[in-house]
């Protein structure tokens, strides 16, 4: 569903993403990893087109789309929730959700749907909270739930699970089963091993920008080389 192509970034004289060949399948979940400022999160931005890419190429569902906008991305079903939150946190829980369906859906359909996020979202007791009042955990939910509104066929979410309890954290990766169920691809950028492993079909490493190394969650944590990028032990060469 999603595939890169020698994908490069820079910003100023810093590689970010440094020849990327990524790909994975329609229905698959992927979770990204690696260290603090691998690169994660620009690539991210470039599937979603926030960022233009220096060179290379992205497909995208039988499509090169590259150089398509930003909205035209989020119109074929590519959506993602960012590390940084996007959240109405001065307006209610269900005011925050109506905002994301309002121009799809009104009326009684539109307060269905509602409920119905609400309900998978576990939020139905915090629908009338001012979404700055909620629980960390919570606020990821809400904002997985303004990412999955417009049922996305690609999902993209940087680090679901921040700030979430081990309970929570379970939670949210039988959330994300449920959507891949639904038949929603997912592409998550990942701290938690526990989480990784309990949704993720492959793993990809990123590194000073560069795709480390790709496999299983097992192959991938009986990896030496990968473990030796986490102890700072490999540079940049
Ligand atoms: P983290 O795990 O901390 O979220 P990450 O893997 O998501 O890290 P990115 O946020 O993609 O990493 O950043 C990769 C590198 O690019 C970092 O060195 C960062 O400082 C730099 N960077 C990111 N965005 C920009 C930008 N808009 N302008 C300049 N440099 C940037
Ligand atoms: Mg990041």
């Amino acid at each position: 569903i999603l595939q890169t192509r020698g994908l490069d970034k820079w910003f100023g004289g810093l590689h970010v993403t440094d020849n990327v060949d990524f790909s994975m399948q329609p229905g698959e979940v992927h979770c990204l990893i690696g260290p603090n400022g691998a690169g994660k999160s620009t690539f991210f931005r470039l599937v979603l087109g926030e960022h233009l890419p220096n060179g290379g190429a992205i497909l995208y569902d039988g499509a090169d789309i590259t150089r398509a906008k930003s909205y035209q991305r989020i119109r074929r079903g590519i959506s993602v929730k960012f590390q940084v939150p996007g959240i109405f946190k001065a307006l209610k829980v269900r005011q925050n959700l109506q905002i994301a369906l309002q121009d799809h859906l009104s009326g009684h359909s539109l307060n269905e749907e509602i409920d119905r996020l609400l309900e998978f979202l576990k939020l139905k007791d915090a629908a009338g909270q001012l979404a700055g009042s909620l629980s960390h955990g919570q606020k990821q939910w809400l904002e997985i739930g303004m990412a999955i509104a417009l049922k996305p066929k690609l999902l993209l979410l940087d680090e679901p699970t921040a700030g979430m309890t081990p309970d929570e954290t379970h939670a949210t990766g039988e959330m994300v089963q449920a959507l891949n169920a639904d038949g929603v691809s997912v592409l998550a950028v990942e701290h938690d091993m526990a989480f990784v492993r309990q949704i993720a079909q492959r793993v990809t490493v990123l590194h000073f920008g560069r795709v480390f190394a790709q496999g299983t969650i097992d192959e991938i944590v009986a990896d030496e080389r990968v473990a030796a990028i986490y102890l700072g032990e490999t540079g940049h060469a």
